[in-house]
């Protein structure tokens, strides 16, 4: 996978030509630009695409890319999340159900599994311990499918 303008412009942050025809037609926006500058300088070689949320950016990339953008126990992501002063998640599409949940559902940590049956046999039932934002919920609705999810109440 590649940066969404070319290897050099996401070294430089600078865009040639090329790149500024792309801009221009709206093949790219000015936070691929900056999200490419950022991960080409931490040595990740591409993404898929960006999806933008107010206060938070979900990053899909191959499953490769994904673990260098994640980077070395996080490091990577967290450096991102904080030059872009907004919550980042990153999100292969070939992981499985659970793997792209629990991303998606970040900072919000998945506390309990269930299995709940209805009439159409059972359905996963997750519960996360802070709220997950809006954006995300949906997103996760739309990738995941026929999932439940809950807030954990707080403890008394
Ligand atoms: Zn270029």
């Amino acid at each position: 996978m590649a940066f969404p303008i070319c290897d050099e412009c996401a070294k430089s942050g600078l865009l040639c030509k090329g790149c500024v025809e792309k801009a221009r037609d709206g093949e790219i926006t000015e936070l691929d630009v900056l999200v490419s500058n950022l991960l080409a300088h931490h040595g990740a070689k591409g993404y898929e695409s960006l999806v933008d949320f107010e206060t938070k950016l979900i990053i899909f990339a191959s499953d490769e890319d994904a673990t260098e953008i994640i980077g070395p126990g996080g490091k990577t992501v967290a450096e991102l999340s904080k030059k872009l002063g907004r919550k980042i998640a990153v999100v292969s599409k070939s992981w499985d159900k659970m793997q792209i949940i629990q991303s998606l559902a970040r900072p919000s940590k998945m506390v309990k599994e269930n299995k709940v049956s209805t009439p159409k046999g059972e359905r996963l039932k997750l519960i996360f311990d802070k709220p997950i934002d809006e954006g995300s919920l949906e997103l996760i609705k739309e990738m995941a499918g026929d999932v439940e999810i809950e807030i954990q109440p707080y403890h008394r």
